[in-house]
């Protein structure tokens, strides 16, 4: 094995970005080579990564599992080291070794080791929006003084990372004589659905995206349009620009990723077919472009692209986002995390979709502004706001539709 070799540990490995980026990763053997794998639940199919990758350690954070995984993986020779707490992850992802870190865990748990290394300047792809929305100017802080490298894998903040001026420094939006961020929106699986039919929506309906095929919990709020408002959060603190700069814009098809609108009239957008191995490419390779096993994008069979403007009576979810992030302090870490409590609520049948938002709007509406300084701040804004949701959860007791 050469030493030249990039060390790359990806944090969520058996997620659907995790497992794309194990597929960009198995095209270029010459180049990339895995380090670390880590998973929550899903034994077997990290079982299978290890024993194809070969990493130098696994995580499983599930100590029964990992006892399991080290002595499938013993009996087949495989020298991987096994573990299993939260402070493997944060070590994995801030060895020496290690050059590159997919940050692709879900939610507010990725947080920890994807600011592990960003402290250990590593290069970070980021795809764990949630960790960047609670923690924003901390989180850029630590890029800052680390000097660690930021590419998003987000396929929206990637299109507009590679639509940007190549001069482009953060904060630099008026100099670079850029006008504003168009951010587009498929707009999910219930863009032409009647409201009144919202009540009865199933989790593997809103789960079942038109153009991706994503984590059960980004599904759902990409049929919220949360996650649009999650992505507005992560690309004003990403390319330091404020809300007012970004234009959220609806394209159902997938193909426009997002564009750079320019003070000449120059529109710059990326576009491809929808599939998220080309933005995991991207980050991986930069500056260099790699094959990522992405079909071609076949004009001849697109009939049209077409735009609109998002309905907050519809998506109720971004504007809570929206105004969450225009209050700052503790009110992005409050949003995310009364988020992915009701989202959890919802795929588990314990509330209707359309309740998603009332209660992340009833804990917003119980939480006072709050500066967050550092991380405990954020922590403590997080498990307050999960408390709350909770409590409104038990509160409402809607049991069932
Ligand atoms: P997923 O649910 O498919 O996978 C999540 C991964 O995180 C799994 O490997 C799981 O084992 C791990 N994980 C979950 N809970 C954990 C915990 N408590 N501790 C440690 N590990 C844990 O999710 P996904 O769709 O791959 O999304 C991952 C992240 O990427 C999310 O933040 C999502 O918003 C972002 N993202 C995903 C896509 C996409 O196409 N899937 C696109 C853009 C951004
Ligand atoms: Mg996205």
């Amino acid at each position: 094995m050469s030493e030249q070799k990039e060390q790359i540990t990806v944090l969520g490995a058996t997620g659907s970005i995790g497992v794309n980026t194990l597929d960009v990763i198995a095209r270029h053997p010459d180049k990339y080579q895995v380090f670390a794998l880590t998973a929550h639940r899903n034994l077997q199919l990290l079982k299978e990564q290890c024993l194809r990758f070969k990493p130098r350690f696994a995580v499983i954070t599930d100590q029964q599992k990992a006892e399991l995984l080290k002595e499938v993986l013993s009996s087949h020779k495989i020298e991987t080291q096994v573990l299993s707490s939260i402070e493997d992850l944060t070590m994995v992802a801030s060895h020496s070794d290690v050059d590159t870190v997919m940050a692709a865990i879900v939610g507010a748990a990725g947080l920890l080791p994807t600011l592990a290394a960003v402290k250990a300047s590593k290069k970070v792809l980021l795809a764990n929006k949630e960790a960047l929305v609670m923690s924003g100017s901390i989180f850029m802080q630590a890029v800052e003084d680390s000097g660690a490298t930021l590419l998003p894998i987000d396929s929206e903040h990637n299109a507009i990372f590679q639509s940007l001026p190549e001069h482009f420094v953060s904060g630099g939006i008026q100099s670079c004589g850029i006008e504003n961020i168009v951010l587009t929106g498929s707009g999910g699986p219930f863009l032409n659905k009647p409201l009144e039919e919202f009540a009865s929506i199933t989790p593997d309906e809103a789960c079942a995206h038109p153009n991706w095929d994503m984590g059960r919990k980004i599904s759902v709020d990409s049929a919220t349009m949360m996650n649009k408002g999650l992505e507005l959060i992560e690309a004003c603190w990403m390319f330091a620009v404020k809300p007012a700069d970004i234009e959220i814009v609806l394209h159902p098809q997938s193909i426009i990723h997002s564009m750079v609108r320019y003070k000449d009239g120059s529109v710059i957008s990326q576009m491809g077919n929808p599939d998220m191995r080309t933005p995991i490419a991207h980050a991986l390779a930069f500056p260099e472009r790699i094959d990522a096993g992405v079909a071609p994008l076949d004009f001849m069979q697109i009939s049209q692209l077409t735009f609109d403007k998002p309905c907050f009576e519809r998506y109720p979810c971004l504007k809570l986002a929206i105004d969450a992030i225009g209050e700052g302090g503790n009110m992005p870490a409050t949003l995310n995390a009364a988020n992915e409590i009701a989202v959890d609520a919802f795929l588990n049948e314990q509330i209707g979709f359309a309740q998603i938002a009332e209660v992340i709007q009833q804990v917003l509406s119980q939480t006072s502004y709050a500066e967050v300084a550092d991380l405990e701040a954020v922590l403590a804004a997080d498990s307050n706001a999960r408390q709350m949701a909770q409590q409104v959860l038990n509160d409402i007791k809607l049991y069932k539709r």
